[in-house]
């Protein structure tokens, strides 16, 4: 059995991005006492989804004393919803102190991972042109990383300035411009107001109106900044209060498909907050949802309404018929001039752990598995790949909690698992086991208002949901907390006669 080339190149880890999920896993490898492992970073810093969404009005809209790690907690938030550069400041915090920032490699993307039969390690060929050798590969390429764009014909013939919310051109002056921005959802309801503050006109192009409830969103006072640095206990719970508030509210909405006294009393709540806050009677109905609330992303936002009632800013609800080079041409046949052009259009969920291209034992193609549709067991293994973690493979996300949260829990499982094959096995989980796994979660899911009656990009075309999580987050943590060994199998790595 051949060895790789430079077997003192060999990993033990090879980590696939530098957000919140690689960082940690980074953090956690230390912890245990590895050192010989990577982070490749496509982008030219760390942070993730901070790093790539600088948009002006970005922030998290999980409670910042949740969104964050459990181990390292942060009395010094300025706000309930931190912005962005406090979020990325956080992160490169982490890096610094845990002595990660060594093991990173920035501008280097993973462009293919192939699992060497003859060898029995995985190799990464990168954007630099390198391979690289790894005993195992922790994958936490984010579920939010890659912009997607409306198919819209004459998109590329816009002679302006265009972006995405997710690629945002800080050189761009958007002062006394028009400003056309495609999408009204989470990213869209946070840059809106900052643009109109500035812009001659903002067009607000939204195709489906969403449930957007107050974010009450407030500033920390010193006083309350000392109160969480002096007693740890206090400072948990209230992280622990955020946590409470998402599982009795939150989860509680989107759990039951059929009909829901609470959600039925929420959802009119926010249609009230609505119709008090819009104050043209046209956009106010154009603003009303017509659907369950919770089946598409619920959101929240302070400042939106008060945006959408300025004068300079406009919604239209007519579809776009086609993009042309200084105007946007609605179905109903109007041309709105546009010199800027912002896509708030979100990302593509179909295809993020696609876009490497991963091949297991014996050639197996991930993407020509997953033709049909995306899944793994506990969204972090798949049978055919061994030795390969995934940080939010299917089925890991949820709208009503910490996606922080999530990763540590994951990592509870993804360690115990690095843990039982070491660096002499490979650990494959077993075809039965992700079976019964994902029949659990298929079943479950025809139990959440997910399935029921609207389109939301949580769902495939063909109304499969490979996205989400049907239970709620402690149910998660829980059932990661342990490894089940008699799930996988954990077999020796063949070993070289040189060895
Ligand atoms: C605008 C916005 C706001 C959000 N707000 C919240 C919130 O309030 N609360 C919440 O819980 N969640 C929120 N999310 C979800 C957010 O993505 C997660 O909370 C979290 O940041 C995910 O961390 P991650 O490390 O898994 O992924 P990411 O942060 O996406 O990091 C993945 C990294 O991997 C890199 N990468 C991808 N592919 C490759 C490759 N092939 N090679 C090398 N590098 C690669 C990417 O460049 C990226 O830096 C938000 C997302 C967005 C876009």
């Amino acid at each position: 059995m051949p060895e790789p080339e430079n077997s003192q190149a060999i990993l033990d880890v090879l980590i696939v991005g530098a957000g919140f999920g690689g960082v940690a896993t980074a953090i956690k490898l230390r912890e245990r006492g590895i050192e010989n492992f990577r982070v490749f970073e496509k982008a030219s810093g760390v942070g993730g989804t901070w790093w790539h969404n600088s948009y002006p009005g970005a922030a998290c809209d999980i409670a910042s004393h949740l969104y964050c790690y459990s181990f390292e907690p942060n009395p010094n938030w300025s706000r309930k919803y931190s912005p962005q550069a406090e979020i990325q400041q956080y992160i490169e915090h982490c890096v610094e102190k845990y002595g990660i920032r060594q093991h990173i490699q920035l501008d280097t993307a993973v462009d293919s991972l192939h699992f060497k039969d003859e060898l029995q390690f995985w190799q990464a060929c990168l954007s630099s042109g390198e391979t690289v050798q790894a005993r195992h590969v922790v994958f936490c390429n984010g579920a939010l990383h890659l912009p997607s764009y409306p198919d819209i014909p004459g998109r590329e013939g816009f002679k302006g300035p265009a972006m995405h919310s997710a690629e945002w051109d800080h050189s761009v002056d958007f002062g006394g411009k028009r400003v056309a921005v495609i999408g009204s959802a989470a990213s869209a309801i946070q840059l809106i107001p900052e643009l109109a503050k500035v812009a001659a006109r903002v067009d607000v192009y939204q195709r489906t109106p969403n449930y957007i409830a107050p974010r009450k969103d407030r500033a920390f006072s010193e006083k309350e900044k000392a109160r969480f640095a002096r007693w740890p206990l206090w400072h948990k719970l209230y992280r622990w209060s955020i946590f409470a508030r998402g599982q009795v509210l939150q989860f509680a909405i989107i759990r039951n498909s059929g009909t829901s006294r609470l959600r039925d009393i929420l959802q009119r709540h926010i249609i009230s907050h609505i119709r008090a806050s819009v104050k043209d009677s046209k956009t106010r109905e154009q603003m009303i949802p017509d659907y369950p609330m919770g089946c598409k992303r619920m959101l929240i936002a302070d400042n939106y309404y008060d945006a959408i009632n300025r004068d300079n800013v406009n919604l239209i609800t007519e579809g776009i018929a086609a993009i042309h080079a200084d105007s946007i041409q609605t179905e109903d046949g109007d041309t709105h001039r546009a010199d800027i052009l912002v896509y708030a259009t979100g990302f593509d969920l179909e295809n993020y752990l696609l876009a490497t291209q991963i091949t297991g034992r014996n050639n197996l193609e991930l993407n020509k598995l997953w033709a049909d549709q995306p899944s793994a067991y506990k969204g972090a293994y798949i049978p055919g790949f061994p030795n390969l973690h995934l940080m939010s493979g299917p089925n890991t996300g949820v709208g009503t909690s910490s996606v922080v949260y999530m990763i540590e829990a994951q990592l509870l499982l993804i360690m115990q698992a690095l843990e039982a094959a070491g660096s002499e096995q490979l650990l494959e989980v077993s075809e039965a086991a992700n079976q019964a796994y994902n029949n659990t979660i298929g079943e479950a899911l025809k139990n959440t208002v997910w399935a029921g009656d609207c389109n939301s990009w949580y769902k495939r075309e063909d109304g499969e949901i490979a996205t989400l999580y049907p239970f709620d987050v402690s149910t998660y943590r829980r059932d990661h907390k342990r490894l089940q060994k008699q799930d996988f199998t954990i077999s020796p790595r063949l070993r070289s006669a040189a060895e």
